[in-house]
């Protein structure tokens, strides 16, 4: 008896016509069927991470203890910053939902303190946390558009590339303004002459961090004409700015001043400390700096950044998740050999860092410099351990010289 014609059970595609008929229990499956079927799960498949990647809202204090995993020290940055974001996302799940019409500003943040205490980490430990792309930018190279440098368009071709192009990603992540302060008004009158690189520059800032919708080369770099722009709309984007601001105090401290004398308040009563004094910190010190306010009024959450202490520099050496220490252990561990370090080798190297005025930045350098020979040499040696004291630490360090040593990041 002849076998009976088979056809795909699906498009009954006889099999003549078919490439590859695939048989199953009752049934069979063309080529063509498979590919559309296979098109299909990946279809379904984005959907559901799309669904996926949608907000989870965590607590702030859940926030915040991801935050102490990474970031030592920092309390009081840590504490609004979780608070801002847990905001950010409720507004976005608000929008979402449509359920009443109470509309929640953006909390926009502006974190101010010394260069290499931890800003930029924040932002990056929270885009960690909500696992949304990261974007971060220089604003001393944003121009105004038509001059040379960046236009702050750019700063959104970043998150896209962060994103890896996915316009809705992007449109939910974080971008960080590093060295905002940089771009402040350099004189009292903002009239005497054009200033392009900082009043300029804040102006075309302000739409981005209200939320506007920008038409973004891909690229980046340059508008051209023949280049295909995508649309990102700013308004569920967070923005941090972070900048060191040099010398606010002064202007902090008038204040206070200002106000002891002026009125009795408060802080009169309360001892100042004097060691920290940008914690006092509010919009109106940001103001005199040269921040323009409608850009202050734009970044409403504001708060300070503590310079590093010995105490924290040594607990960043050795207790975040992701601490140098245990990375150098870790290297050294893939090639057998176990690293050790006692109490007073770290002593030695956090006091080098604050010697040197080297900060966090530095440890990175001061641990490469003490290391790096081991790292070369032990490898191919039988040497399965290495104990590095502060004696050995300092025979290391005083073959460089400190003060020139490189920072890295
Ligand atoms: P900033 O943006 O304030 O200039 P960064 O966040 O870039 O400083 O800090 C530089 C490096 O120093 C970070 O990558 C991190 O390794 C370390 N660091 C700085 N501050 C802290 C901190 N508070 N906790 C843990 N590590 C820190």
């Amino acid at each position: 008896m002849s076998k009976p014609d088979l056809n795909c059970s699906f498009c009954g595609r006889p099999k003549p016509e078919t490439q590859l008929l695939i048989a199953g229990l009752d049934a069979h499956i063309c080529d063509r069927c498979i590919e559309q079927a296979h098109g299909i799960v990946l279809e379904e498949a984005s959907e559901q991470d799309k669904s996926s990647t949608s907000i989870e809202l965590k607590p702030p204090k859940e926030i915040k203890s991801f935050l102490d995993d990474y970031v030592i020290g920092q309390e009081a940055s840590k504490r609004v910053l979780s608070v801002a974001v847990y905001n950010h996302y409720k507004r976005l799940i608000q929008e979402n939902t449509k359920e009443n019409d109470i509309e929640i500003q953006k909390s926009n943040v502006l974190l101010v303190g010394p260069t290499g205490t931890g800003k930029t980490l924040l932002a990056q430990t929270i885009s960690r946390l909500l696992k949304v792309p990261l974007a971060i930018v220089d604003a001393t190279v944003l121009t105004e558009a038509g001059y040379v440098g960046e236009d702050v368009e750019s700063i959104l071709s970043r998150l896209l590339q962060a994103a890896d192009y996915d316009v809705d990603k992007a449109e939910r992540g974080i971008v960080f303004i590093d060295e905002i302060d940089k771009i402040a008004r350099k004189s009292d009158n903002p009239s005497i002459t054009r200033d392009v690189s900082g009043e300029g520059v804040q102006q075309a800032l302000l739409k981005l961090l209200e939320g506007t919708i920008v038409n973004v080369p891909p690229k980046g770099g340059r508008k051209h004409p023949d280049q295909k722009f995508i649309e990102v709309d700013t308004s569920n984007i967070l923005f941090i700015a972070g900048g060191a601001f040099d010398g606010i105090e002064a202007h902090i401290n008038k204040r206070l001043n200002l106000q002891a004398i002026g009125y009795k308040t408060a802080l009169e009563k309360r001892d100042i400390d004097k060691e920290n004094i940008l914690q006092y910190i509010t919009p109106r010190d940001v103001r005199a700096f040269g921040l323009i306010p409608e850009i202050i009024g734009r970044l409403p959450v504001l708060t300070y950044m503590s310079p590093l202490d010995e105490i924290t520099l040594r607990t960043i050496l050795t207790t975040p998740k992701n601490a140098l220490i245990k990375q150098y252990i870790q290297l050294f561990a893939m090639d057998n050999i176990e690293l050790q370090f006692t109490p007073g080798a770290l002593d030695f190297i956090v006091e080098k860092a604050l010697q040197y005025k080297l900060g966090a930045r530095g440890l990175r350098s001061l641990c490469e410099a003490v290391l790096n020979d081991a790292m070369f040499e032990l490898p191919e040696t039988k040497i399965k351990k290495l104990k590095v004291t502060k004696q050995y630490a300092d025979q290391k360090l005083s073959k460089i010289e400190l003060p020139k040593l490189k920072v890295v990041s």
